[in-house]
């Protein structure tokens, strides 16, 4: 019934998330609200770690996307998991110093990082910044030059690896925006570049091949062939490349039908790859980083709303209105991505009616999910919609002029706010 653990129902009926009574919760804090259970982030965090401890002697660091979920208080706790953080922008890169994380365990990342993001980088001593493309290479270089710096850099690489997933967050293939290609020899061209450049240290290699990936063979497969890459590079131009991205992508449970492997899985099975084809090349076992974003923060969260209008169209379908939709919520719209929902105040009644949940946005598009079952949902009643702890505070919008949620943290049955909510006046904040 749940897709994840840290859900249920107490005596009242109500759902809890991380022991909290999530009707509550809405009361508490209005809703839409953002509700993040510590315990499922703590709990993603040292699986991963204890993963590479367990099948990688130790020798890798779990750098948290933070793409999929960045704020002050959940970069403070994955930082007290001893994880890294892969950062995306200067944003994501300012939040995390701002939270104290460590920087030298701090990747940046980013298929077009401007210039002042690239300083920021050095100034900030980031522990290494993953290059996408030679402008990238050679601004890079200028910039560590005039600060007499030498950053660590990784190359991203295309590894040419179908991932099984949706085109738009499929990132391995040729055709992509991200990185250096290996087919066209353009990556190998890139690497004697960068070895021939004084002010950066080209220390590791970089994949990663898509999002909400369930098949394990991809990941293994992208493994083999940067390893080879790596081999290669050490044989023709003498150089060691000591460090290996794997990046993330690791699928999640969003619908009760999904049945992603354990997270200790991926590392279970990529480990031995990676040990196998180093020996057989001839090769170091590289230091291994992976990225998972998804997989920490979705199972973690859920989103709350209070419905409004309930509209039924005989014969065509039954609209549940709620008080949110895709400024908080935008992956339906982006990539028709379908989430589970449940009626919170009315957890143990039958799911006795299939429904649209839509939106309070002007688009059409504008759903949480068509075919939803769900329980006799009326004005008033508060829908809680599982697994929105990626991808959605993140990628949140004011569309319409909607103040973003408030993100409140869950601890054994305790809340505290993480972020506030949009008050009318942030909404005009930079209006001149
Ligand atoms: C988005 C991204 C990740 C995280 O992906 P998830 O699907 O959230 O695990 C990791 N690395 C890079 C480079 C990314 O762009």
């Amino acid at each position: 019934m749940f897709v994840s653990e840290n859900l249920n129902v107490n005596e009242k009926g109500h759902l809890t998330i991380g022991g909290a009574d999530t009707v509550e919760l809405a009361e508490q804090y209005d809703t839409p609200l953002y509700v993040m259970d510590e315990q499922t982030v703590r709990s993603a965090c040292r699986r991963f770690k204890n993963s590479i401890d367990k099948y990688y002697g130790g020798q890798g660091l779990v750098c948290y996307a933070s793409k999929a979920f960045s704020c002050l208080e959940m970069c403070r706790i994955v930082a007290s998991e001893g994880l890294g953080l892969d950062a995306v922008s200067i944003g994501e890169l300012y939040t995390a110093v701002k939270a104290g994380f460590d920087v030298s365990k701090i990747g940046f990342h980013g298929n077009n990082k401007t210039n002042e993001e690239l300083e920021f980088a050095v100034d900030n001593k980031v522990g290494h910044i993953i290059v996408d493309n030679i402008s990238e290479l050679l601004r890079l270089e200028e910039i560590a030059k005039y600060r007499n710096a030498k950053p660590d850099i990784m190359f991203r690489i295309k590894p040419g690896i179908d991932a099984h997933t949706h085109d738009f967050v499929k990132t391995g293939q040729i055709d992509s925006k991200f990185g250096f290609a290996l087919e066209t020899g353009e990556a190998f061209e890139a690497v004697k570049q960068a070895i021939a450049c004084e002010n950066v240290n080209l220390m590791g290699l970089h994949c990663h091949i898509g999002s909400q990936i369930f098949d394990i063979d991809p990941f293994e497969e992208a493994a083999k062939v940067m390893l080879d890459f790596i081999a290669k590079i050490k044989n023709e131009l003498n150089y060691e490349i000591n460090g290996l991205n794997l990046g993330g992508g690791f699928g999640i449970k969003y619908l009760n039908e999904h049945d992603p492997a354990p997270l200790e899985t991926y590392m279970e099975r990529v480990s031995k790859v990676v040990k196998n084809t180093c020996s057989e090349r001839g090769i170091n076992q590289p230091y291994i980083f992976i990225e998972p974003g998804r997989s920490i923060a979705a199972p973690a969260g859920i989103t709350l709303y209070t419905v409004g209008a309930r509209k039924e169209i005989p014969n065509i379908r039954t609209y549940i209105s709620i008080d949110g939709g895709m400024a908080d919520s935008p992956r339906y719209i982006l990539y028709k991505s379908e989430y589970e929902a449940i009626v919170a105040n009315k957890a143990n009644e039958e799911r006795t009616e299939k429904v649209t949940i839509a939106g309070k946005c002007c688009e059409s598009g504008d759903l949480i999910g068509e075919n939803m079952p769900l329980q006799h949902a009326e004005s008033g009643d508060i829908i809680a919609v599982y697994a929105t702890g990626a991808y959605n505070y993140s990628m949140s919008s004011n569309y319409n002029r909607l103040q973003k949620p408030a993100v409140v943290f869950v601890n054994n049955g305790e809340s505290r706010i993480a972020v506030k909510r949009e008050t009318l006046d942030d909404i005009i904040r930079n209006d001149i």
